[in-house]
C-alpha cells in the first residue's frame, strides 16, 4: 500500500466512523488527548471460574459506533492509534505490578478496546498476536482468553490461527468470543438499536465456532429502549434466553458437553451521556431497569444449558442518576455478585419476593 492508498485508508474508517456517530444521533465527542500507549482502564474481577482482568485498549473507535444508548466510542480514537502504541499498552499490561503479583491468580482475561477487537482495522493484528503471546508466558493457569468483537469481523481463518495458538500455552486455555446480542426481537435489536446483527449472521458463527468448541459469551441489555416498559424488558430478556438455551442443546447441551458453551451476559442498560437514552431520560420518558427485575429477567435461565453473567458495572458511562444501581442497592448487588460467582438461582429466587 503506498503513501497514498493508506491516507485514504484512514480517511475513509475516520469518515466510516463519524457517519455511524451521526447515523445514531450521538453527540459525544471522542477522546483524542488519551495516551496513546496506555489502555484505557483495566479492572481485576470474581468470576465464576476464578480472578479475571478485564482490559480495555485505546484504539481507533468502533466502525459500526451506530448502536442507540452506546457511547463506548467516547473513549476511543476517531483515527488511528498505530500498531506500536497497541504494542506498547500491551505490555504495560503485562508490566502492570498490580497484574504482575496476581498473574498465577488470573484464569480470564477479557479483551477489549470498546469494539470489535477481531477487526483488524481498528486493533492490529500484530497487537492480538502479542498478546495472545503474552498471556501464554505471563499467565499459567489462563482458562479462558475472551475476545469482545462484532460477529462480521470473525473470519474462519482466524479461528483457525487462533485455536491453534491458545493451545500453546502451559494449561489448556479456551477461547470465548463475546458478542453483543442486546436484544431477542429483531425489530428492537435492528430497526430500533440499529445493531445491525441478524438471526441468521449469529447461528452461522456459533456453527464455525462449533468446530472448535470455543465458548460464546452473548451481551443483552435489558430495557434498552426509551418507551420500553420495565415488563417488556423482562420478556425480551427471557425471550433471548430461551434462544439461546435452544441453540446450546441443538449444538449438543449440557449434559452431551455442548460444543459452543454459552454464557449470558445480562447488562441492565445504564443511561449513556450523549445517546438519545439521556434525552429520554432527561425528558422523563425512560428510566433504568431496577435490580429486583433484572434478577427476575435471569431466573429464566434455570435449568438451561447455559450460565449467566449479571453486569454490574457502569464503567462511569452513566448520566447522573441514570445508573440502575439507585441508592440503597449495594446489598443487592452484593447478592447479584455472589449469584455471579456461584451460578446459585436460590438467590435469584430470594429478588422474586422482595
Ligand atoms: S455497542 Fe458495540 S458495536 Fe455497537 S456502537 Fe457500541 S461499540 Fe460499536
Amino acid at each position: 500500500m503506498d503513501q497514498e492508498d493508506s491516507v485514504f485508508d484512514e480517511n475513509t474508517v475516520a469518515r466510516q466512523i463519524a457517519s455511524g456517530h451521526k447515523t445514531g444521533r450521538k453527540t459525544f465527542a471522542f477522546d483524542e488527548n488519551h495516551d496513546p500507549t496506555e489502555p484505557i482502564t483495566m479492572w481485576f474481577q470474581d468470576t465464576g471460574e476464578g480472578l479475571g482482568l478485564f482490559v480495555i485498549f485505546y484504539t481507533q473507535a468502533c466502525r459500526w459506533s451506530r448502536c442507540l444508548g452506546c457511547n463506548l466510542p467516547s473513549l476511543c480514537s476517531q483515527f488511528p492509534v498505530g500498531f506500536k502504541n497497541v504494542l506498547t499498552q500491551v505490555d504495560r499490561v503485562f508490566a502492570n505490578p498490580a497484574v504482575q503479583k496476581r498473574r498465577s491468580e488470573i484464569r480470564r482475561l477479557i479483551v477489549s478496546n470498546n469494539g470489535s477487537v477481531l477487526d483488524q482495522i481498528t486493533f492490529p493484528s500484530t497487537a492480538l498476536m502479542h498478546l495472545v503471546l503474552q498471556a501464554q508466558l505471563n499467565f499459567s493457569n489462563l482458562s479462558v482468553l475472551c475476545l469482545e468483537t462484532r460477529a462480521e469481523y470473525v473470519e474462519p481463518a482466524e479461528l483457525e490461527f487462533l485455536a491453534r495458538a491458545i493451545k500453546e500455552g502451559e494449561t489448556p486455555t479456551e477461547l470465548e468470543l463475546a458478542i453483543g446480542f442486546e436484544a431477542f426481537d429483531d425489530k428492537i435489536r435492528n430497526n430500533l438499536m440499529k445493531k445491525g446483527l441478524t438471526k441468521k449472521v449469529f447461528e452461522e458463527l456459533i456453527g464455525d465456532m462449533a468446530e472448535h468448541r470455543f465458548r460464546l459469551k452473548c451481551y443483552l441489555m435489558q430495557k434498552p429502549m426509551p418507551g420500553m416498559t420495565d415488563e417488556e424488558g423482562i420478556r425480551d430478556i427471557q425471550n433471548a434466553i430461551a434462544y439461546f438455551g435452544t441453540l446450546s442443546a441443538a449444538h449438543g447441551g449440557k449434559d452431551a458437553g455442548p460444543r459452543v458453551q454459552i454464557n449470558v451476559h445480562l447488562n441492565p442498560t445504564y443511561v449513556a451521556k450523549g445517546t438519545i437514552l439521556e434525552k429520554a431520560f432527561l425528558e422523563g420518558g425512560y428510566t433504568p431497569p431496577n435490580l429486583r427485575d433484572v434478577a427476575r429477567a435471569a431466573l429464566f435461565a434455570e435449568n438451561l444449558p447455559l450460565t449467566v453473567f449479571i453486569g454490574l458495572n457502569d464503567e462511569g458511562l452513566a448520566v447522573p442518576g441514570g445508573s440502575f444501581i439507585r441508592e440503597g442497592d449495594d446489598p443487592l448487588v452484593e447478592r447479584l455478585e455472589k449469584f455471579n460467582q456461584r451460578q446459585d438461582y436460590n438467590i435469584l429466587h430470594s429478588f422474586v419476593s422482595l
